[in-house]
């Protein structure tokens, strides 16, 4: 019984309300396109291949059962690091999925993990702000992923999401090959703080993993140099 109420909802846009007789046939060729795409490429599960499921309950269930991780010490230019898993296995590959394989369903579970990591820490924040891809970067993906963790982390502590408080105003894709002081000198100055609202606040940084951290080392420099009181940052996973 409960399934019928919320198709009735579903159904009402479709059946009483007056839509106009193009965008009608606009809604069912996207819903014949996207069945058809389906056909062909049926969506796989981003951590085991299954098919069918963009995310399946058993690899939900190898995800939970990772340890979280103590405090990452001593990252220069922050007040605190914390990461929830090491950047193998199954956290790797849903950190895979959600940036890459436009699995935005990871978003929740590892957004969940992230909340999880955070009740671990003593920290005080205000707001939450995700670590911004140059917009060129962002152009070619889609989307930012880190955007999608910090909303979804932001949800679940009833605190405010400020996407566009950063922006990276260099393109710093290169860090391949780069040692920790290479990657601070590439990154340092290459995102710029847009909001006088973080002046005084206790801002909590968001991104999918920590190498170095010298990325959200730079991101924080722009916050504090916009007069943020501390800053911390927290990540899916961490390469070790
Ligand atoms: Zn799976």
């Amino acid at each position: 019984m409960s399934g019928i109420p919320s198709k009735k909802i579903l159904s009402q846009p479709f059946t009483e309300a007056p839509v106009p007789p193009g965008l009608l046939s606009s809604i069912r060729w996207k819903r014949i396109w996207q069945a058809l795409v389906d056909l062909v490429f049926p969506p796989r599960c981003a951590g085991c291949g299954r098919v069918d499921t963009d995310w399946c309950s058993s690899c939900q269930q190898q995800l939970d059962s990772i340890p979280l991780l103590p405090a990452i010490d001593h990252v220069p230019g922050l007040d605190g690091v914390a990461s929830t898993a090491p950047h193998t296995g199954i956290a790797r590959q849903a950190v895979h999925g959600l940036k890459y394989e436009n699995a935005l369903v990871l978003a929740g579970p590892l957004a969940q993990r992230l909340e999880r990591q955070f009740h671990q820490t003593n920290w005080t924040i205000d707001m939450v702000v995700p670590v911004p891809l140059h917009p060129v970067r962002q152009h070619e993906r889609g989307y930012n992923q880190a955007q999608y963790l910090a909303e979804g982390l932001a949800l679940r502590l009833s605190l405010p999401c400020s996407p566009s408080t950063l922006s990276r105003e260099r393109d710093t894709r290169s860090q391949v090959g780069l040692d920790a002081a290479q990657r601070r000198a590439n990154v340092s100055g290459a995102f710029r703080c847009h909001s006088e609202y973080v002046s005084g606040r206790h801002v909590l940084l968001v991104d999918d993993v920590f190498t170095t951290g010298a990325t959200l080392a730079a991101c924080a420099e722009a916050l504090f140099e916009a007069g943020a009181k501390a800053v911390y940052a927290i990540t899916v996973t961490v390469a070790q």
